[in-house]
Order: structure tokens, then C-alpha cells, then sequence
């Protein structure tokens, strides 16, 4: 059942992917993945005030991402805005251990969005270039 839903999440995340690629973005992701799973310890799900301040909206977001991605709730970071997972396929190497059925939010990291310059961990092997 998770992979028949997860199947469609992912063909929603081909089609925008390459929609979007119609609309450039003004700075272009540079260099590659090291592998380091740094990203994956700390994953951080916008919300919007009115979701966060919503108890039951809130639950049922962490209940369905957790069941569909097995990510782990660590907190939610109500002044930013943000739902802060960790994932249980992280293995010890850093590698992922669920790599051909990983999430869009895993597939599109780091995110290079059409407003802001794009923003890196520490030691990530990506960097951002102006197109
Ligand atoms: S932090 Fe960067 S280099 Fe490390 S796993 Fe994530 S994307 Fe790859
Ligand atoms: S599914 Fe894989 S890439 Fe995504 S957070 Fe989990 S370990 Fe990392």
C-alpha cells in the first residue's frame, strides 16, 4: 500500500520537476552529493502559521509523513515554521538505505527555489552558481 501511494507521489515529483525546468531558476546547483547523510539527520518540513497552530492538522501531517517516508518527529519549531523530522533509513555510513523509494523531499535536496540563493550544510558537497 506505502509503495503504491509513494509511486504516485514520485510521478507528481517527475512531472513537476520537469515543468519546472521550462521556468529556469536564477542560480543553478553545482558539485555532488558526498554521501555524508548530514541531511538526513535534521529534516526540516515547512508549515504555515495557521498549520502549525493547528493541533489536529498538525498530528495528522506527522502521523501520515511518518507512516509514508518513516521519518521520526523530533520536534516542531513553531517560531520558524517548521516540522523537524529524522529518518529510519539513515544507516551508520551516511548512506541512504531506502534510496530507490527516498521521498521528493530527499530526491530535490538541496532545494534551488526561484526566490532565495539556495543554502548548504556545512560540508555538503553542493554549492550554488548565478546562472
Ligand atoms: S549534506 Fe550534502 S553532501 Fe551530505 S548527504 Fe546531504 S546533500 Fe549529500
Ligand atoms: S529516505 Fe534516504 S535520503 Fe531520505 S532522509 Fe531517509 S536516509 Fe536520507
Amino acid at each position: 500500500m506505502k509503495r503504491f501511494i509513494m509511486s504516485f507521489v514520485l510521478l507528481d515529483n517527475l512531472i513537476t520537476g520537469s515543468l519546472k525546468r521550462l521556468f529556469p531558476t536564477r542560480f543553478t546547483r553545482t558539485g555532488n552529493c558526498k554521501m555524508c547523510g548530514q541531511c538526513c539527520k535534521e529534516i526540516l518540513l515547512k508549515m504555515t502559521p495557521a498549520q502549525t497552530s493547528s493541533a489536529l492538522f498538525t498530528s495528522i501531517a506527522v502521523r501520515w509523513i511518518s507512516w509514508l517516508f518513516d521519518f521520526i518527529l523530533i520536534r516542531i519549531d513553531h517560531e520558524n515554521g517548521y516540522l523537524v523530522f529524522t529518518c529510519k533509513h539513515t544507516i551508520p555510513s551516511g548512506k541512504c538505505g531506502n534510496y530507490f523509494w527516498r521521498p521528493s523531499v530527499c530526491r530535490n535536496y538541496p532545494l534551488v527555489d526561484y526566490f532565495e540563493e539556495p543554502k548548504f550544510l556545512p560540508g555538503c558537497g553542493y554549492e550554488a552558481a548565478i546562472k
